[in-house]
């Protein structure tokens, strides 16, 4: 037997959750060609790999680096992902896709787009199959496979009309959904928290993903609120209750897998629906909804600086945070919102800002600059909105937890149906959100080594063939023969990330080898920004 690439005497994790065996992998071309015992085998390269875990290359549920894999440069922006070992991005989700471009959302998606990258896209594409064909000729770092976005179709045919979609408009949606996933997408996301995805009813929902059903796509859903508050009345149910509902009708129609992308419990009055609203999702799993959820390992997430604005204040936010009139109306939202839900302008951060004379702004907390300037947090707080922008970037750290309290963050993560996620905005420019350098790392070092959590064969499954058989990715996410060689390897005894929300642009520790298609694209913690050994994953 002869290899291309043999990785020796490993701990080999095949990504189901089975306990690790002593085995060697050996791959040819891009392909795992054998594991087991492979000491007289032949190779062209041989990695000794004692006293290491091998896994199936981790998969991002996740991501919205579909924004920045069309730029040239996007190695190097997107390094810190494969040096934390994921492989394959989930991209396209919450809604937003850059594909498919047509004559009426040609200037929409751009602007819906403007928060998820900083360098200029040239849209040399229309259809979500010239997308994909375009990354696929200039190069991809590592893999990707892509959802279509529901608040992109919705742009196609109504524009910027928000007003409710009539039957033949819900059609035409659901004809521009069939082509994309004719043309390679893997299902459909929604946004239902933001513009245009807000305006959508469930008949729209429904009738835009009927094509899923023809193909048994996955459907993925940033749910409407994660704002829930648990008010201790029994038959007013928190709103993440009531958002798994609105995932679990489109699993209901169709008979299709659903996803609840990102579970969160957004600010402190939020945090003790959890139990009951796992118990929910436990409860739907067992009444045969095909329903996982993701999340990420920190207590915190990035977002846009107008995401505590009403809806009626989000187009022209500027403005409104500006002019006195809506503004005292602001003012007074704004604070009774922060004490019912629980928030302090300690939580908001500034990531990046638009105009780069003010970049001084970025790391600091709204708080902060409040401090500085001597006024008070929330009027401070629609300051910058007025004098910033609606693009800047934010972090909000009061999801299901704060830093000293985390038993809403640690019940998430340890949930079976949790598939692990990044959700990160990561553009190479302003103040980072940690989970872009450690997400994979740390639920393996600070959840699974030190906190017990879960176990490591568990943990594994739910970074790889739970996450890849979910989205129909059939030859990834595990080490077996005939798949696709994406491999980890990694010290369980060291791999930890060294994230802090003061210092969140540290790699981790303990990865050695990251390979894509049988490449190998890092070696000791160095990742080869012009390796392209990535390519699209298109549903078959
Ligand atoms: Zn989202």
């Amino acid at each position: 037997m002869s290899f291309d690439l043999l990785f020796e005497n490993a701990r080999v994790f095949d990504g189901t959750g089975a306990e690790a065996i002593p085995a060697s992998v050996g791959i040819r071309g891009d392909r795992i060609a054998a594991v087991g015992d492979l000491s007289d085998a032949e190779a062209a390269r041989r990695i000794d790999c004692h006293g290491r875990a091998l896994a199936p290359g981790f998969i991002d549920m996740h991501s919205h680096a579909d924004w920045v894999l069309p730029q040239p440069g996007h190695g190097r922006i997107l390094a810190p992902l494969v040096e934390q070992g994921i492989t394959t991005l989930v991209s396209g989700n919450c809604g937003c896709t850059p594909a498919p471009l047509v004559p009426s959302n040609e200037r929409i998606v751009p602007a819906l787009g403007r928060l998820l990258h900083d360098e200029a896209l040239d849209y040399a594409w229309s259809g979500m199959g010239e997308y994909l064909s375009l990354l696929d000729s200039r190069g991809l770092a590592l893999n990707n496979a892509q959802l279509v976005g529901h608040g992109t179709l919705r742009s196609a045919i109504k524009g910027n009309d928000s007003s409710e979609a009539s039957e033949a408009e819900i059609a035409a949606m659901a004809d521009l959904a069939r082509a994309a996933l004719d043309e390679g997408a893997i299902g459909l996301s929604t946004g239902l928290g933001y513009a245009p995805g807000i305006f959508a009813n469930l008949d729209e929902l429904l009738g835009v993903t009927r094509p899923l059903r023809e193909r048994d796509a996955i459907y993925t859903s940033h749910a409407r609120s994660y704002v829930s508050i648990e008010t201790g009345n029994p038959d007013l149910f928190p709103t993440n209750i009531t958002a798994l509902d609105e995932t679990a009708a489109v699993h209901r129609a169709h008979d299709i897998p659903v996803q609840h992308s990102h579970l969160i419990f957004v600010g402190e009055s939020t945090w003790p629906s959890t139990d009951r609203t796992l118990e929910h999702l436990d409860a739907l799993v067992d009444d045969s909804v095909d329903i996982a959820f993701d999340a990420f390992p920190y207590v915190g997430g990035n977002t846009t600086l107008i995401v505590f604005l009403p809806p009626w204040a989000l187009n022209d936010a500027r403005m409104h945070a500006g002019n006195p009139e809506s503004r005292d109306k602001l003012v007074s939202i704004l604070e009774s919102v922060q004490s019912v839900v629980g928030m302090d302008w300690q939580d908001t951060q500034i990531l990046w800002v638009p105009d780069r004379t003010l970049s001084h702004y970025e790391g600091l907390s709204v708080a902060e600059i409040a401090r500085e300037r001597g006024r008070s947090g929330t009027e401070t707080y629609l300051d910058l909105i007025a004098e910033l922008g609606p693009e800047t970037r934010i972090m909000n750290w009061n999801y299901s937890g704060r830093d000293d309290e985390e038993t809403s963050l640690r019940k998430v993560l340890a949930h079976s149906r949790c598939c692990v996620e990044t959700d990160t905005i990561l553009t190479g420019n302003g103040f980072d959100n940690p989970a872009s350098y450690g997400t994979f790392p740390r639920v393996l070092g600070r959840y699974v080594r030190e906190l017990g959590l879960m176990k490591l064969p568990e943990a594994i499954r739910r970074m790889t063939g739970f996450s890849a058989e979910r989205m129909g990715l059939r030859d990834r996410g595990r080490i077996a023969p005939g798949l696709a060689a994406d491999i980890v390897v990694f010290d369980p005894g060291t791999i930890g990330d060294r994230t802090t929300r003061r210092s969140p642009s540290e790699s981790p520790t303990g990865i050695d080898f990251v390979a894509i298609n049988g490449q190998i694209v890092l070696e000791k913690g160095r990742f080869d920004i012009d390796s392209r050994a990535g390519r699209t994953l298109r549903r078959h």
